[in-house]
């Protein structure tokens, strides 16, 4: 499917990394290695308390602010919670929505999955909505329909017209920060899947239009080969990004990739 009808992204997770008086710093070595020409959407997502500091660093930048988390709620009684809206305010794009470690490690399911992602788009920023399996289900060959079950509850959150708004990021939880990297073609059998199912719920014109990226332990080395399959539009990086260095390689990946095209 032709790639030219959506967005490259490529999108850090920096999880509970980083100062945000690192955040200066970064940026700054982080800016001049950017390839002069854009060719893909570069966001940087960033715990709550680095959103300004990053925001400020990157003024006259094409470099996105993204956060990592938002609340299913609106406003109110909910101490320690952060709306859509703050994150709009702030200048936020991206929210990443339903990482494994927040499904993991927070209970979260599928139905705030897909209340996050519309929140998020309600305050005219994007979600990226995190989907994958573990090793025992990948194991068990249930991969697709623990996917497609996770892709369609999230989705049946989100108005018909702002689903092409949504990213989609696959991203394995055995490959998250344990260095074993899916093979291409692992990881573009589940996003050709992904897309397909989309293209079922909501047809050709919106499944085509929708990024779908993949994540886990991408790095420089491994970015390429991964970023020219078909369905795969980008990455979600979490240990690379946290070295610009690393980072703006796998940048430089997309480059490369849209070269050869
Ligand atoms: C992530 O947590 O979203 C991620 C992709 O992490 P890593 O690149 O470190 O596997």
């Amino acid at each position: 499917m032709n790639k030219k009808y959506r967005k490259a992204i490529i999108a850090g997770n920096w999880k509970m990394n980083m100062l945000p008086t690192e955040v200066k710093p970064f940026t700054e070595e982080l800016r001049p290695l950017l390839p002069r020409q854009k060719t893909c959407e570069v966001a940087l997502c960033v715990p709550h308390t680095h959103i300004s500091p990053l925001r400020r660093s990157l003024k006259d930048s094409r470099i996105a602010v993204g956060a990592e988390d938002v609340s299913v709620h609106d406003k109110g009684a909910f101490t320690g919670e952060v709306a859509a809206d703050m994150l709009a305010d702030l200048g936020v794009h991206y929210v990443i929505v339903g990482h494994s470690e927040r499904r993991a490690n927070h209970a979260e399911n599928d139905f705030m999955v897909g209340a996050k992602a519309a929140a998020v788009l309600e305050k005219g920023m994007n979600p990226i909505i995190c989907v994958g399996e573990t090793l025992e289900q990948r194991e068990r060959g249930l991969t697709m329909e623990h996917i497609g079950y996770q892709v369609l509850a999230a989705l049946s959150a989100v108005p018909d017209e702002k689903v092409r708004q949504c990213v989609i990021a696959y991203e394995p939880i055995w490959a998250i920060g344990t260095g074993k990297t899916a093979t291409p073609e692992e990881a573009e059998e589940v996003c050709e899947g992904i897309r397909a199912i989309i293209r079922s719920r909501h047809g050709a014109r919106v499944a085509r239009s929708v990024s779908i990226l993949y994540g886990g332990s991408m790095n420089a080395k491994k970015a390429k080969e991964l970023l020219s399959m078909p369905d795969i539009d980008g990455g979600i990086i979490g240990g690379a990004s946290l070295k610009p260095a690393d980072f703006a390689k796998i940048i430089d990946a997309v480059a490369e990739v849209s070269e050869e095209d």
